[in-house]
């Protein structure tokens, strides 16, 4: 299997494009085309799935994308990532029915009760295993505002040959999120807090990769949803889930709480396999960006002034940068035209319109896309709804799926993808229900640990400098 550039750039391997992230011409990595599931492979990966379980289910599907790792390494990566005492659950991502015809896709049972843990701890033990291979190290600098960040630190905790440096903005996360990050204790990971928001963060890690010398010589790399091998390891749960809820036949939808559209097009990509599904449901808050496309035919991106800072913070976006994997898709696979609007028209204008091309409808009609909005008061109804009828708590962003979900069912079995657990969101889901969510047993430790953090307050060349006197790993070996 190889790898292009939705601008042109390739092929390439695997293995290449894991260590690499975006392309060199500024696109993202695609397969050069799906691989395609017939009735007979979905039945006997059912049977994988049932009798050997999830590990070695998500090995089957990643070997589908793989072929420059052995299945037998690959399968040892997915059960190093994927196990009971990290998920609390052998089913790793179990689904349960919440009432008729709605399902719910478990997928944040990991160790920082986000969904993003699923891919994050397969791409920290394929990081390891490569760098391994290839007898090199790697720095990850990157920004988070809260989630990522903490999901890359724990799926690196082990990856020896990885260092890390995460911006985070000062004073901006909640108290279980510093406790999260800022209570791990390796030399290897290092929170470094900034005053300001989450974009001074991001501001920082530009000016530092833009220092050619300084990043080639520290190994400089990023783990952001842009990463194909993220994209990938998502593709597997929404097979797993298509399994549970229609017992291997049949068609479900899904509807997923979007951000930066990696979630949902890891669905995109079941369905292009050839997974029974119908509609893809798109769900934001109030930062509607891919609803506005979705409805409109116009893509068009905000100003950082003009997002909104909501109660579902994680989908707070203001260009959704997933999105151009779609995209090369619907114009046919179309190269140099997504470079045209994304490497140039998009920057230029802020928009992209398909309205009077002869693809405008395709996004619903071919490949099932559905959309709604769930507003901060959507949420908080939600969350006491789901609450009062069935007894579980959701969390708000999990509530901006459901919500949307409802409204866009058929007949079909509907899954909404839980992408975090509520104990991240004290305060909404106060405002829902009366009370703080309970802290589940595994997470009982985080507000008391002792919390490690390296403060830069200086800009770039501050940065640059704890970077090279905090690295313990020799760039190359
Ligand atoms: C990251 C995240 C999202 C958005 O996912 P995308 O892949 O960016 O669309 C939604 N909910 C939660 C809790 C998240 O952490």
């Amino acid at each position: 299997m190889r790898y292009v550039s939705t601008r042109g750039y390739g092929p390439m391997g695997f293995t290449d494009i894991l260590l690499e992230g975006l392309a060199p011409d500024g696109g993202l990595y695609v397969p050069e085309e799906y691989p395609r599931l017939d009735s007979e492979d979905l039945r006997s990966l059912g049977e994988i799935l049932a009798y050997e379980g999830y590990a070695t289910f998500a090995a089957e599907i990643l070997a589908l994308f793989i072929d420059d790792i052995p299945f037998s390494d690959l399968e040892g990566i997915t059960r190093r990532a994927y196990t009971k005492e990290k998920f609390g659950t052998d089913l790793i991502a179990p689904l349960s029915q919440v009432e008729p015809g709605l399902w719910l896709a478990h997928l944040s049972q990991g160790p920082t009760a986000a969904f993003k843990d699923m891919a994050m701890q397969v791409l920290g033990q394929l990081f390891d295993y490569e760098l391994t291979r290839r007898q090199r190290t790697m720095t990850i600098l990157g920004a988070t505002s809260g989630d990522t960040g903490s999901a890359a630190e724990y799926a690196l905790l082990d990856a020896s040959r990885v260092q890390v440096f995460m911006l985070s903005p000062l004073g901006r996360m909640t108290a279980f999120q510093r406790g999260q990050m800022y209570g791990i204790n390796s030399p290897r990971i290092v929170n470094v807090t900034v005053p300001g928001s989450f974009d001074d963060c991001q501001d920082l890690v530009k000016e530092v990769n833009a220092d050619a010398e300084f990043k080639a010589r520290h190994s400089i790399g990023a783990v952001n949803s842009i990463n194909w091998a993220r994209l990938v390891s998502q593709v597997v749960y929404y097979i797993s889930s298509w399994f549970q809820a229609s017992d291997g036949q049949g068609e479900v939808s899904f509807c997923v709480p979007s951000g930066n559209f990696g979630n949902i097009c890891a669905g995109h990509v079941a369905r292009m396999m050839g997974v029974p599904i119908r509609s893809l449901v798109c769900a934001t808050n109030e930062n509607n960006v891919l609803a506005e496309f979705f409805t409109s035919g116009v893509y068009r991106v905000r100003a950082s002034t003009e997002t909104f800072v909501t109660s579902s913070p994680s989908m707070d976006i203001s260009k959704a940068s997933n999105f151009e994997r779609f995209f090369f898709d619907l114009t046919g696979r179309d190269s140099e035209q997504v470079a045209h609007l994304f490497g140039d028209q998009l920057n230029r204008t802020g928009v992209i319109d398909i309205r009077s091309t002869p693809y405008a409808h395709l996004p619903a009609s071919q490949y099932g896309f559905r959309t709604g909005v769930s507003t901060h008061a959507d949420r908080v109804a939600t969350i006491a709804d789901v609450f009062r009828r069935h007894g579980y708590l959701i969390d708000p962003h999990t509530a901006d799926g459901v919500k949307v979900g409802r409204e866009r069912k058929g007949d079909e079995p509907m899954i909404a993808m839980e992408t975090a657990l509520p104990v991240k969101f004290g305060s909404i889901t106060k405002e829902a229900i009366g009370r703080v969510p309970e802290i589940p047993a595994r997470f009982s430790q985080v507000l008391d640990a002792e919390q490690h953090t390296v403060l830069c307050d200086q800009g770039a060349d501050q940065l640059k400098h704890i970077i090279e006197t905090m690295t313990i790993l020799k760039p190359a070996s």
